[in-house]
């Protein structure tokens, strides 16, 4: 799984999550692929699991791929002998595959001697069920690897998203910037970085409290979020009262306007601050530089040419935009 698939829980439902069970709070059905060349075999299984699952099914190794790509099930049944593509070949590649390597797969087979039992835990499969099964058995592990897949998958977000404002945390920024640059240079695109900074929070927290200045930036963070417009675009929380975002194949005059909606939707919010010298109401300053990456160039440049912007922005009187071309 790749940090960026995974629907951002707050980190306190993330918490709670883990500490219960996080199939009783995923909010949806858990998504179960059964694969069988047969569809007796996909019938009887579809029985087990149709009322509390959402179910999908292939009978060909090569669509069994193509679904977990398009639905990203939580887990697989996989029959081993099908023709064409066997069993063990279709758990090799969702285990070779970046996106779907975490997906845990159980093979349910007629054949369940120690080698064959042996050579599918070796391709990467969690369990192996054998057939004929017993239906409270196979519901049984079935609910056992969808837990620990989906406390995976929590700890795994945990891990990328800041405890404060449940955005992105600065260690997935790094990781996404530098993906994203090797991706503009191949691609010859354009790449935006906007960073944003709360003005004059420090005398925020002063008059109202440290609570009340981290509420401001929960506040500051989904502000932020709600104005992204395409699913490639990403905001993290960069540092202390600042927030950065990565804009991939946005030219500066788009980057420019995202962030001009964005200062004009914390103004619109009308978040009191008394002690600002901009104006009655919290505003941001933010910096914005964009770059087509090209031989020689490297992706902290971005970062100081933004931080420049912002810098600029600061001291033109902030509440402001600046942004820069390289
Ligand atoms: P400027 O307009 O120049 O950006 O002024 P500023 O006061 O915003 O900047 P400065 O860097 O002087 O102060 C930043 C403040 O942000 C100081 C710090 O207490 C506050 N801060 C940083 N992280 C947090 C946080 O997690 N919660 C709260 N409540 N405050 C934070
Ligand atoms: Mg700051
Ligand atoms: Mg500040």
């Amino acid at each position: 799984m790749n940090a960026a698939a995974v629907s951002l829980l707050t980190p306190q439902q993330s918490m709670s999550s883990l500490a219960v069970n996080p199939l009783q709070h995923l909010g949806r059905k858990p998504r179960l692929l059964i694969v069988d060349d047969q569809a007796v075999n996909i019938q009887a299984l579809y029985q087990v699991f149709a009322a509390d699952h959402q179910v999908f099914m292939a009978t060909s190794g090569a669509q069994a791929l193509a679904i977990c790509r398009d639905k990203q099930p939580d887990l697989v049944l996989l029959d081993v002998q099908m023709p064409v593509m066997d069993g063990y070949e279709v758990c090799r590649q969702i285990k070779a595959d970046a996106q779907l390597q975490d997906l845990p797969v159980v093979f349910v087979t007629a054949h369940s001697d120690a080698e064959a039992e042996t050579h599918g835990l070796e391709v990467g499969a969690v369990d192996f069920i054998s057939k004929p099964f017993t239906p409270a058995v196979v519901r049984a592990r079935v609910k056992t690897h969808l837990t620990l897949k989906l406390q995976a998958d929590l700890l795994r977000q945990m891990a990328f998203v800041d405890g404060l404002t449940g955005v992105h945390n600065r260690r997935f920024f790094d990781e996404r910037l530098d993906a994203e640059f090797q991706r503009a240079r191949r691609s010859s695109g354009t790449l935006a970085v906007l960073i944003a900074d709360v003005d004059f929070f420090k005398r925020y927290n002063d008059q109202y409290g440290h609570q009340a200045g981290d509420e401001v930036l929960r506040q500051v963070a989904q502000l932020m979020r709600s104005q992204l417009k395409r699913p490639a675009d990403l905001i993290s929380r960069y540092g202390g009262e600042e927030f950065a975002c990565i804009l991939p194949d946005t030219p500066l005059q788009g980057a420019l306007t995202l962030a001009a909606e964005m200062e004009a939707a914390l103004k619109a919010a009308h978040i009191a601050h008394a002690g600002s010298d901009v104006g009655p109401y919290l505003t941001l300053s933010l910096g914005v530089a964009t770059m087509q990456p090209g031989p020689g160039r490297v992706e902290a440049e971005l970062i100081v040419a933004a931080d420049e912007q912002l810098y600029l922005a600061k001291s033109r009187g902030r509440g402001r935009v600046c942004g820069l071309a390289l």
